[in-house]
């Protein structure tokens, strides 16, 4: 059984992402079409169980790129990587708040009308999104609508 995707000369590696996240941040960092991505799905974590994997070539992200990701890829490890060496290793976390992904799923929520605005916050294992404008709390795991 392969557990490991080739290691790149010079990109990022997200690891450790949530299960069934990975699809979400390919759409939210629009590399369907653009840079050479390994992608590792449902691969077994012994701290998580299993989880998800993006290897991205010849690629950073900016700041306002991974505030945006860590909405999918909280307790993720961002590492960058130049010349086969970890130059930069960052632990994402959930933002405390996030502008126009989430789409809210009350249908009669004014937020539809403009950017979205939710809150977030995690508490042991459950993590919430509260939007900003109908007040309606979700589980952000169960969310299912973005807008990416
Ligand atoms: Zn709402």
């Amino acid at each position: 059984m392969t557990k490991k995707i080739g290691a790149i000369a010079n990109g990022v590696n997200l690891d450790h992402i949530p299960q069934g996240n990975a699809w979400y941040i390919i759409k939210l960092l629009k590399l369907e079409r653009k840079f050479p991505v390994g992608i590792g799905l449902n691969l077994p974590s012994q701290r998580m169980g299993f989880k998800d994997l993006l290897k991205i070539e010849n690629y950073r992200l900016t700041p306002e790129q991974l505030h945006k990701v860590s909405v999918f890829a909280y307790g993720a490890t961002y590492s960058e990587i130049e010349n086969y060496e970890v130059v930069q290793k960052i632990q994402l976390t959930l933002p405390a708040s996030i502008q126009e992904i989430i789409v809210c799923p009350n249908h009669r929520c004014v937020s539809h009308q403009y950017k979205s605005l939710f809150k977030l916050r995690s508490n042991g294992d459950n993590l919430s999104a509260q939007c900003h404008y109908c007040e309606h709390n979700y589980d952000l795991t169960k969310l299912t609508e973005f807008k990416l």
